[in-house]
Parts: structure tokens; C-alpha cells; sequence
């Protein structure tokens, strides 16, 4: 830092820089003339704010092989400037991954977890497998710029806590994050499921390059993450996007809401387990499905199409309010392909109003089972201030022995 000649002179180096990191992690890599451009730096100013980083350690150059006829250096944020922990909480399952801000994926795991049980209990083991992957990872708790999470379920913008007390009763009124960052003594940003999935193919997959799109998680719950006007939409207190409990039969199923016939009952992965298990034996679950329905199972490929026009006749719905460019669809069920997506789009076809119908794109998400860790890796990235080196000081008995 030295030849700083005053105070605000290094003030505007320094917010430069932050400006290059911003950009950087945000892109995984990027070359100098891609950096200029995305901050309005001078293209003579960039080069020494980089020498400048390279020799803190922030930086490397890569030789990335030519993409789209671009040879030459492409510059990321070195493993110095710290790594991010994405946790993905299923119903069942805790899907912990570690990257470095060049977007690389360090360590990823998957542990069991009961998310009905009592939350104290499940952060307990969030927090033991976080540490558990760092440590895989190479990596301690002093490099983490900040940890993303992910929850089924709708969270509160302002308070950060659990909304719904049908959806996950255990988590209502915690303020998640803060609990978990005072847990871990890092900053924890915390989102639902579905929002993080739309964060990742926005950033990473199926949506780049759109504006307005809807990413539709179906799983054993179904849930949309709404990108519109290039942001999340969360609505008033995080609920928007519930679209599995859109009520397509009044005098279905009971739904775990209390509602009837919502979309969840009939698309849901239990739903369409459930309805099979008469016809096929109790040991049904949905890989099973899946691969029945693939082989030709008549009655399996019924449920997953019937699935597929439920989820569709929703989603026109949800095209007609918020008219997305583009609907992705993930989640477990989109493993079935196209006998998921055909159904599905003849659905919206047929219910959608014509230009609402007319140039939506629709689409399987690319990212498959590590959509929601990308998505959480994106959310630190847009959410987190710390992304400059300040990771250095990190809270004391935080770090993980060797
Ligand atoms: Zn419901």
C-alpha cells in the first residue's frame, strides 16, 4: 500500500479494488479488458490495481483454454482471498459444499439430517459438517468470507426467521441466520431453497443472460424462486413463489399446509409415491419411479406426466401474473425429462393466455443435484461486503485445529 500519497487517494484506490473484487467474484474469472469494462475503470488504471492485488495474494492469472476465440490471461480471486460454505438443507438431507471465489468447488458432501426435529439440533449438525467439509477442503473457518444457506421454506427478508408454521414447524420464528452466524462467528446469509436455485441458473445455468425467470423446484416440496427485474422477488415476508400450494383440486388430498388438492399433493414426490404404492409395493421411492417410468412402467410414467401437466397448469398461472421470459425447472422430479417437461409445457401452452405462453422458454435447469450450493455460493457473493481481504481477522475460536 505504500506511494499512497493521502487519505482519500487510498480511499479511492481501496474502493477500486473493491469494485474489481465485486466484479471478479461475481464472474469466477475474468480478463483485464473484461474488468475495465465491468467497473468503468480506465484500462490503465485496472492493470496496477491487479499487480497490486497479485502481490497481496488476492489474485492469480489463469491460462484459461480459448473460449469463443478469447485466448489469453484470465485473472480470479486466489484461494487467499478466502472461500465460501454453501448449506443446503433437505427434509432429510444436508448438502454442504466448499468453493474458493474462483467458483471451484474445494469439498462437497452430503449428511443426514432431520429438519422436523428440533432446529437447535439440526444446526448443531449443520455446524459439525460445515467444519467437517472445511477441513476436507483444506481449508478453516478463519477463510470463510461467508456462508450461504438454504432452507425449504419461506424466510423473512427483514427479520430473517422461518415463516411458515405448516411448512417447516421446527424453524418458525428462528432468525436462522443469525443464529447460525452466531454459531459459527462468520456472516451467514440464509435463503428458501427456491430462491437459491433461481440465484444459480440465473448466475450459473439455464437463466444467464435473462432478465424475468421463474425457477421451479420440484421435489418432495415444489416451490418457485422468482428472478424478476434481475433481482429475487421475496414479497412481503418472503412467501412469495409457494406455488406447490396452489390448490388445483378442492376435494383432493390434504395437504401438509391444511389445505386440500394443492399442487404438492399431486406433484410432490410423496404424492406420487404414495399413489403408486398400491399398484406397486411399499418399498416405492422416487429414483424408482424414475427409473420404472423410463423403462416403460405404465403407471409410473402416468404419475410423473400427470405430474408434469399439475406443475404446468400452476405455472401458467404463474406465467400469466409475472409473464417470465423463461421457466426452469429442477428439483428431483426433473430427472425424469421429457416425460416431465412435455406434459408440463403443453400444460402452460394450454392455460397460459397466448402472450404469456407465446415466447416463455421453457427449460430443464443445468445444474442438477448441486443447484442450491451454486445458488448459495451466488447469494454470498450479491450479499456479502466482506469479499476484500477482511476475512484476516477472523472471530476468535472460530478456527477449525488441523
Ligand atoms: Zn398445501
Amino acid at each position: 500500500m505504500e506511494g499512497l500519497a493521502t487519505g482519500s487517494l487510498a480511499s479511492l484506490r481501496e474502493r477500486n479494488r473493491r469494485s474489481l473484487i465485486s466484479s471478479l467474484s461475481e464472474r469466477g474469472m475474468a480478463s483485464r479488458a473484461d474488468l475495465a469494462r465491468l467497473t468503468g475503470l480506465s484500462r490503465s488504471t485496472v492493470p496496477s490495481l491487479v499487480a497490486e492485488m497479485q502481490a497481496m495474494g488476492l489474485v492469480d492469472e489463469r491460462h484459461a483454454s480459448a473460449s469463443g476465440g478469447r485466448p489469453g490471461v484470465l485473472l480470479a480471486l486466489s484461494r487467499g482471498a478466502g472461500v465460501v460454505v454453501a448449506a443446503d438443507f433437505g427434509h432429510r438431507r444436508l448438502r454442504v459444499a466448499v468453493f474458493d471465489l474462483a467458483h471451484t468447488v474445494l469439498a462437497d458432501a452430503v449428511h443426514d439430517v432431520d429438519i422436523d426435529a428440533p432446529a437447535d439440533r439440526a444446526m448443531d449438525t449443520a455446524m459439525e459438517a460445515i467444519h467437517t467439509t472445511l477441513r476436507r477442503a483444506g481449508a478453516d473457518m478463519g477463510e470463510v468470507v461467508g456462508v450461504g444457506m438454504g432452507l425449504p421454506g419461506p424466510i423473512s427478508r427483514d427479520s430473517g426467521t422461518l415463516g411458515s408454521s405448516t411448512i417447516l414447524p421446527a424453524w418458525v420464528g428462528l432468525p436462522v441466520a443469525a443464529a447460525m452466524a452466531e454459531r459459527l462467528g462468520v456472516p451467514v446469509f440464509a435463503d428458501n431453497d427456491a430462491n437459491l436455485g433461481a440465484l444459480a441458473e440465473v448466475t450459473f445455468g439455464a437463466g444467464r443472460g435473462f432478465s424475468e425467470v421463474a425457477y421451479l423446484k420440484v421435489s418432495s416440496g415444489i416451490g418457485a424462486g422468482l428472478y424478476m427485474d434481475g433481482r429475487i422477488y421475496r414479497g412481503g415476508n418472503g412467501t412469495a413463489g409457494e406455488i406447490g400450494h396452489v390448490i388445483l383440486d378442492e376435494d383432493g388430498l390434504v395437504c401438509r399446509c391444511g389445505n386440500r388438492g394443492c399442487l404438492e399433493t399431486l406433484a410432490g414426490e410423496q404424492g406420487i409415491v404414495d399413489a403408486l404404492r398400491r399398484s406397486h409395493g411399499p418399498d416405492l421411492d422416487l429414483a424408482k419411479v424414475l427409473e420404472l417410468a423410463k423403462q416403460g412402467d405404465l403407471g409410473c410414467a402416468r404419475m410423473i406426466s400427470d405430474a408434469g401437466a399439475a406443475v404446468g397448469r400452476a405455472a401458467a398461472s404463474l406465467c400469466n401474473l409475472f409473464n417470465p421470459q423463461c421457466v426452469i425447472v429442477g428439483g428431483s422430479l426433473s430427472a425424469a425429462g421429457d416425460l416431465l417437461m412435455d406434459p408440463l409445457r403443453a400444460s402452460i401452452e394450454r392455460y397460459a393466455i397466448p402472450s404469456a405462453a407465446r415466447d416463455v422458454q421453457i427449460v430443464p435447469g443445468e445444474l442438477g443435484a448441486r443447484t442450491e450450493t451454486l445458488g448459495a455460493l451466488a447469494l454470498v457473493i450479491a450479499e456479502s461486503d466482506r469479499l476484500v481481504g477482511s476475512h484476516s481477522h477472523p472471530p476468535a475460536g472460530s478456527v477449525v485445529g488441523a
